[in-house]
């Protein structure tokens, strides 16, 4: 399977200066290891905090 590593990286709307941008797997393997989600779940307002916890997305949604 082909790396698509490139085409990650022009969709993902993670501001953070991180090496695993584009790499989503690593990225999701990271954040589910830590009970979080990913950048991609969160709106531009909540993804420019950096709290990618359950509970900040459950606060976007407004479940919280
Ligand atoms: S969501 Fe997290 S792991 Fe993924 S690129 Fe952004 S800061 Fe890095």
């Amino acid at each position: 399977m082909e790396c698509t590593l490139d085409k990650n990286k022009k969709m993902c709307n993670c501001s953070y200066p991180c090496s695993k941008k584009g790499k989503c797997c690593d990225c999701l393997a990271y954040h589910r290891s830590n009970g979080e989600l990913p950048a991609c779940y969160f709106n531009a307002t909540y993804e420019r905090t950096y709290d990618r916890s359950i509970e900040n997305y459950l606060r976007m949604i407004g479940k919280r």
